[in-house]
């Protein structure tokens, strides 16, 4: 038996057998020593395999579709190319890894493609990107990254798992995941906890744990328990049952809203027994996918979600694409997180932003809807925005179609330069949506994804608190609604804290709504600022830490 630390990121107790999935192609390549014949020799299988198999992909296709089935053939025709094959042929014989070679001269048509800004060119670019990931798949011999055909009682076991990679998951099979990369607020992290799998990310070399073997997943304490004796199982087991008999829902103050994080149509389903929802990451609509979801695509995912919550408020985040959501779509950028990223993107792809506000205003007659506009850092930028959506009203007036026309337009304060003018931005918005977990990084500036800095990475540096307490505050002075939608808002630590600073909408994943209910109803306001007026007044992210800690142990 042998127990390994990691990072918490996903409650619960998973106990299962162990499934490796290897997905970096880098990596591996890297591990190669280079030798030409072999290279070359890779190269060819490769190119031939991916003929075969996207052949066989393209007959069983066109019983359904005879268009899909023709790109099938396009792919095959473009892997064959005698410009692709020889110039693969001379970068190996210069040196070069046959993935390497495959991933320069795709990379470089893709590069080409990216200035064009039509739909076609867009599909292409597409084409060539999935032809180049199983290429490169087939060469490395992980082309099988296939998350969702396990048996039952899977644990996943991962270098990294990406927030697309998640859709894939089996979720009835799979029991745990541990990775080796991530952090509790990276977006995989985030949609595991809506799933409710127990995850442990930051595991060192967690890829050398044993194929098929045994291993306990302790999502609440951030351990892993390798192949563990018979007692460890037995008093693990205990815990899983006292965690699944003690889910009772609390009395809670009603001045306090619990609102739910969402991606998706089915976790509305989740979200049913909180207050609404507070934040809908509607980019998650538009990954995975050769091209972004159409209006009408987009419409009946909002008015059903509308529908589900029967009027509760529904509010919608426009596509915050970038950073690590990125979209085949999307040009690839070299610093992706201060990118051309959200509302940045919108604005430069108006037809893009203006497609998804059609959708999300004739939605809006179905329920209690909001437009949330992401990664704002100006005023203008506001203003730019809401004179897109007053065009896109004006169309569907012309058009005679209905909407809700006083739909509320609010904004995530999630930036610095943002949290730094939330008085004048609130003069602009209907209501501010403050995410923390952005928030955070870019005020400590770590990435929020990688564990070397989860030490500097926290929402209780002082530097932090002081900035979501000053937003929270020009929000109440101006008189509009204040929610934080972060994943801090279901921090016991954090709560007191936030009830201080006179937050009464916390946002949260739907599985932590009644813990966050019954975290907020244990804190009259007047204990709360107790705790929040000795912690204003320390210096460090440790001291605060420890403090709300031992607190938290003595109630
Ligand atoms: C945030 O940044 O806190 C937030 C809620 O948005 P996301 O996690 O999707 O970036
Ligand atoms: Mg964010």
């Amino acid at each position: 038996m042998k127990i390994i630390k990691g990072i918490a990121v996903s409650d619960g107790i998973g106990t299962g057998k162990v499934r490796k999935i290897i997905r970096t192609f880098a990596e591996q390549n890297e591990k190669n020593s280079i030798d030409k014949t072999t290279e070359l020799k890779k190269f060819e299988n490769a190119v031939e395999k991916f003929c075969q198999k996207t052949a066989e992909r393209a007959k069983k296709i066109r019983k359904f579709s005879v268009d899909d089935a023709k790109i099938l053939e396009i792919h095959i025709m473009i892997a064959k190319d005698k410009f692709f094959t020889e110039k693969a042929d001379r970068l190996i014989d210069g040196g070069l890894s046959a993935v390497l070679a495959v991933e320069q001269i795709l990379s470089e048509s893709i590069e080409t493609l990216t200035s064009a800004n039509d739909n076609y060119t867009k599909q292409r670019i597409a084409d060539i990107t999935d032809i180049k990931n199983e290429l490169i798949g087939a060469i490395s011999g992980t082309e099988k990254l296939d998350l969702h055909s396990v048996p039952k009682n899977t644990v996943l076991v991962l270098s990294d798992i990406t927030p697309s990679m998640t859709a894939g998951i089996n979720t009835e099979n799979t029991v745990g995941i541990i990775a080796e990369k991530g952090s509790f607020v990276s977006h995989s992290a985030i949609i595991l906890r809506s799933m409710g799998i127990p995850a442990v990310f930051g595991v060192k070399d967690a890829l050398s744990l044993t194929e098929d073997s045994r291993v306990i997943v302790d999502g609440t304490n951030g351990k892993i328990i390798s192949q563990p004796n018979n007692d460890t199982i037995k008093n693990y087991n205990v815990r899983q049952k006292n965690i699944l008999n003690n889910n009772t829902v609390p009395k809670y103050n009603r001045d306090y809203k619990v609102l739910c994080n969402i991606s998706n149509k089915e976790d509305s389903v989740k979200s049913l027994t909180s207050d609404g929802v507070g934040l809908f990451r509607t980019e998650f609509l538009f990954m995975g996918r050769a091209l972004p979801p159409t209006e009408d695509e987009q419409f009946e995912i909002y008015k059903q979600t509308a529908l589900l919550l029967n009027g509760k408020p529904l509010n919608i985040r426009t596509a915050d694409i970038g950073g690590d959501k990125s979209v085949n779509y999307l040009k690839q950028e070299e610093n992706p997180f201060l990118g051309c990223r959200a509302v940045r993107y919108s604005l430069k792809n108006r037809d893009f932003f203006i497609t998804q506000i059609r959708a999300i205003l004739r939605a809006s007659i179905f329920g209690n809807i909001k437009i949330l506009l992401p990664f704002i850092t100006t005023v203008e930028e506001v203003r730019d925005c809401k004179l897109l959506i007053d065009k896109a009203k004006s169309e569907l007036k012309a058009e005679g179609v209905a909407f809700d026309r006083q739909i509320k337009v609010g904004i995530m304060i999630e930036t610095p330069s943002a949290g730094l003018i939330a008085d004048l931005l609130a003069d602009e918005a209907d209501f501010f949506s403050i995410g923390s977990n952005d928030l955070a990084a870019y005020i400590t500036a770590c990435d929020r994804n990688n564990s070397e800095v989860s030490n500097l990475y926290s929402v209780f540096q002082p530097s932090v608190l002081r900035l979501i307490r000053y937003i929270i505050e020009c929000g109440l002075k101006k008189g509009i609604p204040v929610e934080l939608c972060g994943e801090s808002a279901a921090d016991p630590m954090m709560i007191p804290l936030l009830i201080s600073f006179g937050l009464k909408n916390f946002s949260v994943h739907p599985l932590a709504t009644e813990k966050t209910k019954k975290q907020i109803s244990q804190w009259t306001k007047t204990d709360a600022d107790k705790i929040a007026g000795t912690v204003m007044d320390m210096k460090t992210e440790e001291e605060i830490y420890n403090y709300l800690k031992s607190v938290l142990l003595t109630i």
